[in-house]
């Protein structure tokens, strides 16, 4: 039976229940007071900047005096009207970064109102009830082929079901969700709540889903432009960036394969984890793959990342996390070569500009070694343009090719988080609604 100090890479090393307290949710939810306390903070400004820091534009103020008023239900549906994806949103933005950064008590006094948080409280109040806000218009008899599952695919039909167009989701994965099923870290999203989500969201009607269907094997894009009025593309990324580095190491892998492993496993004890990880990056997927082994039991997890510790795209949040869950971080330092048991970190330092190597360099222990440098775009149709590796797509998600749109992490531009592609596929369906209804 394998404990905290069996050496290797191995699975079981904590108790279901052991797992199950660590895996607990991040931010517990507002009870009705403390929402009220909450929510008591907010000045109601006008052109409030917490609104113009969402990619969304979430009537913040409004959602929150919604609240305050006692009227949570109707909270929702501001946020709903918005942003479908509200619940999960509440969950997993990186808020720091966005609406309460703007906020004007960050500003004035380095406490935001908790907006994510009173998001969360006004979205469970309607979903709990298992009340969905919107119906569907009359059908029109338009059909949209929409492949991708994920929360661009997942806005972009159900604003397309809204206005009554029939929706055919497809998705390579056998569970739709995208990486709000495959990738956010299990304890920002427990309980299931990826798939509780999608199931409300359909709720809507007008939408199909078919799973273990991929673009460019089952079907295809010319087959999709011949059977459906428009195609809205949400494909995400699904490569990734490989790590080419002299010497082998059995227990390489990359950081989204070993995090889909631990988000699809029942109780988390058959996932292998190493007594000493390393995870090589300095993104969002480093921490949540570094802060997970240590959940799971690694006696050291370590992240290496090449440039400075305000160089990372991992926030200040995200960081504190990873340093309160006791995840280190090596700044400054790229892997230079692995062994069976070990990596060679070089030591780096930026020059005029450019990022060198100093000539110093130490070698870690490493079980298992989790890459975690950076998703690139799976195969896709040649006969779209691309952008900087990614689909090419003007104004609200048009491609290159009539009547073909992207968006959300696939398509050129945006910042790959969530609350981003929700915001790209719903605009899309805008367009795309405007386009088949002639008002565009
Ligand atoms: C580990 C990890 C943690 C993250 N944590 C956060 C976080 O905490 N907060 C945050 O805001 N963002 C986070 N992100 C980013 C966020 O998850 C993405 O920006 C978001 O999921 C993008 O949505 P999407 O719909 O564009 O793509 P995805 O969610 O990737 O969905 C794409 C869907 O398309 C399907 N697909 C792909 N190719 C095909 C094909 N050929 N045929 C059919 N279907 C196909 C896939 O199976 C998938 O279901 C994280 C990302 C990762 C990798
Ligand atoms: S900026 Fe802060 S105080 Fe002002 S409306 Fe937004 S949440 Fe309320």
């Amino acid at each position: 039976m394998p404990t905290l100090s069996t050496p290797g890479v191995a699975s079981g090393r904590l108790s279901a229940d052991e797992i199950a307290e660590r895996f607990g949710d991040l931010h517990p939810p507002y009870n009705e007071h403390e929402a009220h306390v909450a929510a008591a903070r907010c000045y109601f400004c006008h052109d409030a900047p917490c609104m113009h820091a969402c990619p969304t534009e979430i009537d913040i103020p409004l959602f929150i005096r919604q609240i305050a008023t006692g009227t949570p239900e109707a909270a929702a549906r501001t946020i709903f009207t918005q942003n479908i994806l509200g619940g999960i949103c509440a969950r997993v933005c990186p808020t720091e970064n966005l609406c309460e950064e703007a906020c004007v008590r960050e500003k004035a006094e380095g406490a935001p109102v908790q907006i994510g948080r009173l998001q969360r409280y006004a979205t469970d109040s309607l979903m709990d009830e298992g009340i969905h806000p919107f119906t569907r218009a009359p059908e029109t008899g338009k059909r949209i082929a929409v492949v991708g599952a994920g929360p661009a695919g997942l806005a972009c039909a159900h604003r397309l079901a809204m206005y009554g167009h029939r929706v055919e989701i497809f998705d390579s994965k056998p569970r739709g969700g995208g990486l709000n099923e495959y990738g956010i870290a299990a304890y920002k999203a427990p309980g299931g709540f990826a798939q509780a989500e999608l199931n409300w969201l359909m709720q809507i009607g007008g939408i199909t889903a078919e799973y273990d269907r991929k673009l460019g094997q089952h079907f295809s894009l010319g087959e999709l432009q011949d059977g459906f009025d428009a195609v809205f593309l949400g494909l995400g990324l699904s490569g990734a960036n490989a790590l080419v580095l002299e010497g082998e190491h059995a227990g390489l892998a990359h950081a989204v394969d070993w995090i889909e492993q631990v988000r699809q496993s029942e109780d988390k004890t058959d996932v292998p984890v190493g007594q000493d990880v390393v995870v090589i990056g300095g993104g969002m997927t480093a921490v949540d793959a570094a802060v997970q082994a240590k959940l799971l039991g690694a006696r050291s997890s370590t992240i290496i990342y090449r440039r400075d510790k305000a160089a990372m795209s991992a926030s200040e949040f995200e960081q504190g996390l990873a340093a309160e869950k006791g995840v280190n971080i090596l700044f400054n330092a790229v892997p230079r070569a692995m062994s069976a048991n070990s990596i060679t970190i070089a030591r780096t330092e930026s020059k005029g500009g450019k990022l060198v190597t100093t000539g110093e360099e130490t070698i870690l222990h490493a079980d298992q070694v989790l890459v975690a440098s950076g998703q690139a775009l799976g195969s896709t149709p040649e006969v779209l343009e691309f952008e900087a590796g990614k689909i090419a797509i003007d104004g609200p998600g048009r491609t290159s090719v009539p009547g073909v749109w992207a968006g959300g992490d696939c398509a050129a531009g945006g910042d790959d988080l969530t609350v981003t592609a929700v915001a790209e596929g719903r605009d899309a369906a805008e367009d795309i609604h405007a386009t088949l209804t002639g008002s565009a």
